[in-house]
Protein backbone atom coordinates (compact mmCIF):
# COMPACT_ATOMS: atom_id res chain seq x y z
CA UNK A 1 0.00 0.00 0.00
CA UNK A 2 1.01 3.64 -0.59
CA UNK A 3 1.13 6.68 1.20
CA UNK A 4 0.88 9.84 -0.16
CA UNK A 5 1.62 13.07 2.46
CA UNK A 6 1.09 16.24 1.87
CA UNK A 7 2.24 19.05 3.90
CA UNK A 8 -0.97 21.41 4.95
CA UNK A 9 -0.07 25.09 3.27
CA UNK A 10 3.60 24.56 3.88
CA UNK A 11 5.27 27.26 3.89
CA UNK A 12 2.95 29.52 5.33
CA UNK A 13 2.01 27.03 8.37
CA UNK A 14 5.81 27.12 9.11
CA UNK A 15 5.91 30.75 9.40
CA UNK A 16 2.91 30.66 11.61
CA UNK A 17 4.74 28.43 13.30
CA UNK A 18 7.99 29.98 13.99
CA UNK A 19 5.88 33.41 14.72
CA UNK A 20 2.65 32.77 16.61
CA UNK A 21 1.87 36.24 16.25
CA UNK A 22 0.91 35.42 12.94
CA UNK A 23 -1.98 32.31 14.20
CA UNK A 24 -5.64 33.19 12.75
CA UNK A 25 -3.90 35.92 10.17
CA UNK A 26 -4.36 36.13 6.57
CA UNK A 27 -0.55 34.95 6.15
CA UNK A 28 1.38 35.01 2.39
CA UNK A 29 4.60 33.75 1.82
CA UNK A 30 5.58 35.39 -1.36
CA UNK A 31 7.03 38.13 -3.39
CA UNK A 32 6.71 41.93 -3.16
CA UNK A 33 3.00 42.59 -3.15
CA UNK A 34 3.80 46.11 -4.65
CA UNK A 35 6.08 44.44 -6.86
CA UNK A 36 5.98 41.17 -9.69
CA UNK A 37 6.16 38.76 -7.35
CA UNK A 38 4.11 36.38 -7.24
CA UNK A 39 2.16 34.04 -3.82
CA UNK A 40 4.25 30.81 -2.80
CA UNK A 41 1.68 29.98 -0.51
CA UNK A 42 -0.86 31.36 1.44
CA UNK A 43 -2.64 30.16 4.93
CA UNK A 44 -6.18 28.73 5.17
CA UNK A 45 -6.82 32.14 6.31
CA UNK A 46 -6.09 33.62 3.59
CA UNK A 47 -7.38 31.13 1.08
CA UNK A 48 -10.74 32.42 2.17
CA UNK A 49 -10.20 35.31 0.17
CA UNK A 50 -9.36 33.79 -3.25
CA UNK A 51 -5.59 33.75 -2.85
CA UNK A 52 -3.84 30.64 -4.22
CA UNK A 53 -0.51 30.19 -5.44
CA UNK A 54 1.48 31.31 -8.83
CA UNK A 55 -1.40 34.07 -8.38
CA UNK A 56 0.32 37.55 -8.55
CA UNK A 57 0.58 38.99 -5.62
CA UNK A 58 -0.37 42.36 -6.37
CA UNK A 59 -3.64 41.19 -7.02
CA UNK A 60 -3.59 39.16 -3.71
CA UNK A 61 -3.41 42.16 -2.01
CA UNK A 62 -5.70 43.71 -3.62
CA UNK A 63 -8.26 40.46 -2.44
CA UNK A 64 -6.96 40.87 1.29
CA UNK A 65 -5.52 44.39 1.85
CA UNK A 66 -5.06 43.01 5.27
CA UNK A 67 -2.70 39.82 4.21
CA UNK A 68 0.50 40.02 6.36
CA UNK A 69 3.11 39.11 3.13
CA UNK A 70 6.18 37.27 4.22
CA UNK A 71 9.37 36.66 1.94
CA UNK A 72 10.21 33.04 1.31
CA UNK A 73 12.98 31.33 3.23
CA UNK A 74 13.41 28.52 1.15
CA UNK A 75 16.57 26.96 2.85
CA UNK A 76 14.77 26.78 6.06
CA UNK A 77 12.11 24.98 4.43
CA UNK A 78 14.58 22.72 3.13
CA UNK A 79 15.40 21.68 6.84
CA UNK A 80 11.92 21.28 7.59
CA UNK A 81 11.67 19.46 4.93
CA UNK A 82 14.44 17.63 6.44
CA UNK A 83 13.12 17.25 9.53
CA UNK A 84 10.14 15.44 8.20
CA UNK A 85 11.87 13.45 6.40
CA UNK A 86 13.45 11.60 8.98
CA UNK A 87 10.06 11.00 10.15
CA UNK A 88 9.41 9.09 7.05
CA UNK A 89 12.16 7.47 7.39
CA UNK A 90 11.34 5.46 10.62
CA UNK A 91 8.64 3.74 9.01
CA UNK A 92 10.08 2.58 4.93
CA UNK A 93 13.05 3.17 3.36
CA UNK A 94 10.88 3.64 -0.07
CA UNK A 95 10.11 6.97 0.13
CA UNK A 96 10.14 9.24 -2.89
CA UNK A 97 9.99 13.25 -2.41
CA UNK A 98 7.93 15.08 -5.25
CA UNK A 99 8.63 18.43 -3.29
CA UNK A 100 9.76 19.55 -0.43
CA UNK A 101 6.12 18.85 1.24
CA UNK A 102 5.05 15.68 -0.60
CA UNK A 103 6.07 12.52 -0.78
CA UNK A 104 4.82 9.19 -1.68
CA UNK A 105 5.98 6.15 1.26
CA UNK A 106 5.26 2.32 0.03
CA UNK A 107 4.98 0.65 3.02
CA UNK A 108 3.86 -2.60 1.90
CA UNK A 109 6.60 -3.68 4.23
CA UNK A 110 6.25 -1.70 7.30
CA UNK A 111 3.08 -3.57 8.30
CA UNK A 112 4.43 -6.11 10.61
CA UNK A 113 6.50 -3.43 12.50
CA UNK A 114 3.74 -0.23 12.55
CA UNK A 115 0.37 -1.79 11.72
CA UNK A 116 -1.91 -1.66 8.43
CA UNK A 117 -1.44 1.41 5.96
CA UNK A 118 -3.95 3.24 7.98
CA UNK A 119 -2.38 3.02 11.21
CA UNK A 120 0.85 4.09 9.77
CA UNK A 121 -0.55 7.87 8.26
CA UNK A 122 -2.06 8.22 11.73
CA UNK A 123 1.40 7.80 13.62
CA UNK A 124 3.15 10.10 10.80
CA UNK A 125 0.70 12.62 10.89
CA UNK A 126 0.93 12.58 14.89
CA UNK A 127 4.36 12.42 14.70
CA UNK A 128 4.74 15.49 12.48
CA UNK A 129 2.28 17.36 14.23
CA UNK A 130 3.80 16.46 18.03
CA UNK A 131 7.84 16.81 16.63
CA UNK A 132 7.72 19.02 14.01
CA UNK A 133 4.32 21.40 15.05
CA UNK A 134 2.51 21.11 11.58
CA UNK A 135 -0.25 19.61 10.12
CA UNK A 136 0.07 17.31 7.11
CA UNK A 137 -2.88 15.64 5.35
CA UNK A 138 -2.63 11.96 3.88
CA UNK A 139 -4.04 9.67 1.55
CA UNK A 140 -3.68 5.96 1.17
CA UNK A 141 -4.62 3.26 -1.39
CA UNK A 142 -2.53 0.51 -3.55
CA UNK A 143 -1.00 2.86 -6.07
CA UNK A 144 0.05 6.48 -6.47
CA UNK A 145 -2.23 8.12 -8.46
CA UNK A 146 -5.40 6.94 -5.91
CA UNK A 147 -3.18 7.87 -3.30
CA UNK A 148 -2.40 11.28 -4.30
CA UNK A 149 -5.91 12.29 -4.94
CA UNK A 150 -7.31 10.74 -1.57
CA UNK A 151 -4.59 13.14 0.36
CA UNK A 152 -6.10 16.07 -0.69
CA UNK A 153 -9.59 15.49 -0.47
CA UNK A 154 -10.11 16.05 2.96
CA UNK A 155 -7.49 18.67 3.52
CA UNK A 156 -6.78 20.09 5.85
CA UNK A 157 -5.60 17.65 8.39
CA UNK A 158 -7.73 14.63 6.64
CA UNK A 159 -6.79 11.49 6.32
CA UNK A 160 -8.42 8.93 3.43
CA UNK A 161 -7.90 5.84 3.04
CA UNK A 162 -9.37 3.98 -0.25
CA UNK A 163 -9.22 0.06 -0.05
CA UNK A 164 -8.67 -1.52 -3.25
CA UNK A 165 -12.07 -2.86 -3.45
CA UNK A 166 -13.45 0.35 -3.27
CA UNK A 167 -11.00 2.13 -6.28
CA UNK A 168 -13.28 2.87 -8.91
CA UNK A 169 -16.73 3.98 -6.30
CA UNK A 170 -13.86 6.60 -5.26
CA UNK A 171 -12.85 7.80 -8.47
CA UNK A 172 -16.99 7.48 -9.83
CA UNK A 173 -18.10 10.77 -8.64
CA UNK A 174 -14.76 12.79 -8.81
CA UNK A 175 -13.95 15.52 -11.53
CA UNK A 176 -11.99 14.41 -14.61
CA UNK A 177 -9.33 17.03 -13.61
CA UNK A 178 -8.52 15.00 -10.87
CA UNK A 179 -7.15 12.60 -13.10
CA UNK A 180 -3.25 12.93 -13.75
CA UNK A 181 -2.85 14.52 -16.99
CA UNK A 182 -5.76 16.00 -17.84
CA UNK A 183 -5.59 19.73 -18.38
CA UNK A 184 -7.65 22.45 -19.20
CA UNK A 185 -7.48 21.63 -22.88
CA UNK A 186 -8.54 17.88 -22.31
CA UNK A 187 -11.35 18.65 -19.31
CA UNK A 188 -12.89 21.52 -22.20
CA UNK A 189 -13.27 18.99 -25.15
CA UNK A 190 -14.49 16.06 -22.56
CA UNK A 191 -17.14 18.58 -21.23
CA UNK A 192 -18.12 19.23 -24.57
CA UNK A 193 -18.66 15.83 -25.34
CA UNK A 194 -20.98 15.57 -22.10
CA UNK A 195 -18.41 13.82 -19.61
CA UNK A 196 -17.78 15.41 -16.42
CA UNK A 197 -16.74 12.69 -13.75
CA UNK A 198 -14.16 9.66 -13.87
CA UNK A 199 -17.41 7.66 -13.78
CA UNK A 200 -18.41 9.27 -16.85
CA UNK A 201 -15.16 8.88 -18.24
CA UNK A 202 -15.43 4.88 -18.05
CA UNK A 203 -18.28 4.72 -20.79
CA UNK A 204 -15.96 5.40 -23.33
CA UNK A 205 -13.88 2.49 -25.05
CA UNK A 206 -10.02 2.36 -25.53
CA UNK A 207 -10.56 3.42 -29.59
CA UNK A 208 -12.54 6.08 -29.00
CA UNK A 209 -10.28 7.60 -25.84
CA UNK A 210 -7.36 7.09 -28.03
CA UNK A 211 -9.09 8.82 -31.45
CA UNK A 212 -9.88 11.41 -29.08
CA UNK A 213 -6.10 11.60 -27.17
CA UNK A 214 -4.15 9.64 -29.43
CA UNK A 215 -0.93 7.91 -27.09
CA UNK A 216 -2.54 9.32 -23.76
CA UNK A 217 -5.75 7.55 -24.56
CA UNK A 218 -4.49 4.29 -23.04
CA UNK A 219 -3.26 6.42 -19.94
CA UNK A 220 -6.76 8.17 -19.27
CA UNK A 221 -8.40 4.31 -19.74
CA UNK A 222 -6.32 3.13 -17.35
CA UNK A 223 -6.95 5.74 -15.06
CA UNK A 224 -10.15 5.76 -15.16
CA UNK A 225 -10.23 2.58 -14.06
CA UNK A 226 -7.85 3.23 -10.71
CA UNK A 227 -4.93 1.19 -12.73
CA UNK A 228 -1.80 2.80 -12.10
CA UNK A 229 1.30 1.07 -12.12
CA UNK A 230 4.15 3.49 -11.39
CA UNK A 231 6.83 2.45 -8.31
CA UNK A 232 7.74 4.35 -5.47
CA UNK A 233 11.30 4.95 -6.84
CA UNK A 234 13.55 6.06 -3.88
CA UNK A 235 15.64 7.89 -5.71
CA UNK A 236 17.39 11.45 -5.80
CA UNK A 237 17.58 11.51 -9.12
CA UNK A 238 14.58 12.07 -9.45
CA UNK A 239 15.00 15.73 -7.85
CA UNK A 240 16.60 19.31 -8.47
CA UNK A 241 17.05 21.87 -6.28
CA UNK A 242 15.48 25.15 -7.88
CA UNK A 243 15.83 29.11 -7.33
CA UNK A 244 13.51 31.43 -9.19
CA UNK A 245 12.96 35.51 -9.14
CA UNK A 246 10.42 37.94 -10.78
CA UNK A 247 12.08 41.11 -12.07
CA UNK A 248 10.13 44.64 -10.78
CA UNK A 249 10.95 45.47 -14.05
CA UNK A 250 10.74 43.87 -17.37
CA UNK A 251 14.39 42.97 -17.87
CA UNK A 252 16.29 43.11 -21.66
CA UNK A 253 19.54 44.33 -20.37
CA UNK A 254 21.75 40.93 -20.89
CA UNK A 255 24.47 42.16 -17.98
CA UNK A 256 21.77 42.07 -15.15
CA UNK A 257 20.51 38.98 -16.70
CA UNK A 258 23.69 36.86 -16.55
CA UNK A 259 24.30 38.66 -12.84
CA UNK A 260 20.97 37.36 -11.62
CA UNK A 261 21.81 33.77 -13.13
CA UNK A 262 25.02 34.22 -11.41
CA UNK A 263 23.56 34.92 -8.18
CA UNK A 264 20.82 32.25 -8.32
CA UNK A 265 23.43 30.00 -9.00
CA UNK A 266 25.49 30.89 -6.10
CA UNK A 267 22.68 30.06 -3.67
CA UNK A 268 21.76 26.84 -5.22
CA UNK A 269 25.72 25.83 -5.35
CA UNK A 270 25.48 26.24 -1.65
CA UNK A 271 22.60 24.47 -1.00
CA UNK A 272 23.92 21.28 -3.25
CA UNK A 273 27.04 21.52 -0.62
CA UNK A 274 24.94 21.81 2.35
CA UNK A 275 23.01 18.72 1.32
CA UNK A 276 26.30 17.01 0.67
CA UNK A 277 25.13 16.21 -2.64
CA UNK A 278 26.66 16.94 -6.01
CA UNK A 279 24.91 18.00 -9.46
CA UNK A 280 25.54 16.85 -12.90
CA UNK A 281 23.24 19.66 -15.34
CA UNK A 282 22.74 22.74 -15.13
CA UNK A 283 19.19 24.77 -16.26
CA UNK A 284 18.02 28.01 -16.97
CA UNK A 285 14.69 29.01 -17.73
CA UNK A 286 13.47 32.24 -19.11
CA UNK A 287 10.02 33.77 -19.15
CA UNK A 288 8.99 36.71 -21.40
CA UNK A 289 6.85 39.38 -20.94
CA UNK A 290 4.62 37.99 -23.10
CA UNK A 291 5.01 34.42 -20.45
CA UNK A 292 6.23 32.42 -23.44
CA UNK A 293 8.96 30.36 -21.27
CA UNK A 294 11.94 29.00 -22.82
CA UNK A 295 14.45 25.94 -21.00
CA UNK A 296 17.89 24.78 -21.51
CA UNK A 297 19.98 22.67 -19.86
CA UNK A 298 23.43 22.01 -19.71
CA UNK A 299 25.07 18.93 -18.22
CA UNK A 300 28.81 17.46 -17.32
CA UNK A 301 30.28 14.05 -17.39
CA UNK A 302 30.86 14.16 -13.16
CA UNK A 303 28.79 15.90 -10.52
CA UNK A 304 30.04 18.54 -8.88
CA UNK A 305 29.16 20.89 -5.69
CA UNK A 306 32.19 23.63 -6.66
CA UNK A 307 30.14 27.27 -7.45
CA UNK A 308 32.90 28.06 -10.34
CA UNK A 309 32.11 25.08 -12.09
CA UNK A 310 28.12 25.89 -11.96
CA UNK A 311 28.80 29.82 -12.68
CA UNK A 312 30.98 28.67 -15.84
CA UNK A 313 27.73 26.43 -16.93
CA UNK A 314 25.41 29.11 -16.54
CA UNK A 315 27.32 31.94 -18.18
CA UNK A 316 27.10 29.56 -21.07
CA UNK A 317 23.90 28.59 -21.04
CA UNK A 318 23.06 32.52 -21.11
CA UNK A 319 25.42 33.59 -23.33
CA UNK A 320 24.88 30.82 -26.16
CA UNK A 321 21.53 30.23 -25.71
CA UNK A 322 19.64 33.74 -25.77
CA UNK A 323 19.92 36.28 -28.43
CA UNK A 324 22.09 39.62 -27.49
CA UNK A 325 18.68 41.61 -28.04
CA UNK A 326 15.78 39.61 -27.35
CA UNK A 327 12.27 40.63 -25.92
CA UNK A 328 12.12 41.87 -22.39
CA UNK A 329 12.37 39.14 -19.58
CA UNK A 330 10.09 38.92 -16.84
CA UNK A 331 11.50 36.07 -14.67
CA UNK A 332 14.71 33.79 -14.69
CA UNK A 333 14.83 30.46 -13.20
CA UNK A 334 18.01 27.93 -12.49
CA UNK A 335 17.95 24.89 -10.99
CA UNK A 336 20.17 21.18 -10.82
CA UNK A 337 19.44 18.29 -11.12
CA UNK A 338 20.89 14.64 -11.79
CA UNK A 339 21.92 14.88 -8.09
CA UNK A 340 23.60 12.05 -6.70
CA UNK A 341 24.83 11.78 -2.84
CA UNK A 342 28.67 11.12 -3.92
CA UNK A 343 31.07 12.97 -3.35
CA UNK A 344 32.83 16.05 -6.09
CA UNK A 345 35.00 14.38 -8.13
CA UNK A 346 37.26 16.05 -10.35
CA UNK A 347 36.35 17.30 -14.05
CA UNK A 348 38.73 17.28 -16.99
CA UNK A 349 37.48 20.92 -17.75
CA UNK A 350 39.63 22.24 -14.92
CA UNK A 351 42.57 21.14 -13.42
CA UNK A 352 42.59 19.01 -9.91
CA UNK A 353 44.74 21.79 -8.36
CA UNK A 354 41.91 24.47 -9.87
CA UNK A 355 39.00 22.47 -8.18
CA UNK A 356 40.79 22.29 -4.81
CA UNK A 357 41.21 25.57 -5.12
CA UNK A 358 37.93 26.83 -5.95
CA UNK A 359 36.56 24.00 -3.54
CA UNK A 360 38.98 25.71 -0.71
CA UNK A 361 37.25 28.95 -1.07
CA UNK A 362 33.28 27.90 -1.63
CA UNK A 363 34.00 26.65 2.07
CA UNK A 364 35.13 29.72 3.45
CA UNK A 365 32.00 31.16 1.50
CA UNK A 366 29.96 29.30 2.98
CA UNK A 367 30.77 29.77 6.94
CA UNK A 368 30.65 33.59 6.63
CA UNK A 369 26.93 33.25 4.86
CA UNK A 370 26.15 31.13 7.32
CA UNK A 371 27.39 33.24 10.05
CA UNK A 372 26.83 37.11 8.23
CA UNK A 373 24.12 35.97 5.56
CA UNK A 374 23.69 35.95 2.13
CA UNK A 375 24.39 39.93 1.77
CA UNK A 376 28.00 39.33 3.49
CA UNK A 377 29.44 38.14 0.31
CA UNK A 378 28.04 37.94 -3.19
CA UNK A 379 30.68 37.68 -6.44
CA UNK A 380 32.07 40.17 -8.44
CA UNK A 381 29.12 39.01 -11.41
CA UNK A 382 26.26 39.48 -9.36
CA UNK A 383 27.44 43.18 -7.76
CA UNK A 384 27.24 44.59 -11.60
CA UNK A 385 23.40 44.81 -11.84
CA UNK A 386 23.58 46.79 -8.86
CA UNK A 387 22.11 50.28 -8.98
CA UNK A 388 20.14 49.61 -11.98
CA UNK A 389 17.23 47.39 -12.42
CA UNK A 390 17.91 44.71 -10.11
CA UNK A 391 15.97 43.44 -7.83
CA UNK A 392 16.25 43.58 -3.69
CA UNK A 393 17.13 39.74 -2.64
MG1 LIG B 1 1.17 20.81 0.35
Amino acid sequence: MIVHVDMDAFYASVEIRDNPSLQGKPVVVGGNPHGRGVVSAASYEARKYGIHSAMPSSLAIRQCPKAVFIQSRISHYAKVSEDIHRIFDRFTSLVEPLSLDEAFLDVSGSNLLFGNAKKIAEQIKSEILAEIGLVASAGVANNKYIAKIASDLKKPNGLVVVTPENNMAFLEPLSISRIWGVGKKCETRLSAIGIHTIGQLRQLGLPELKSLFGKNGQQFWNLARGIDQRQVIPDRSAKTISHERTFPKDVTDRSILEANAIELMGQIARRVRQHHLTARTVILKIKFSDFKTVTRSKSIQTGTDVTHVFHSLIRTLVTNELPPVGPPIRLIGVSVSNLSCQSAQQLDLFSQKEIRCHSQLDRTTDDIVARFGQDAIRSANALQGEGQDRPKP
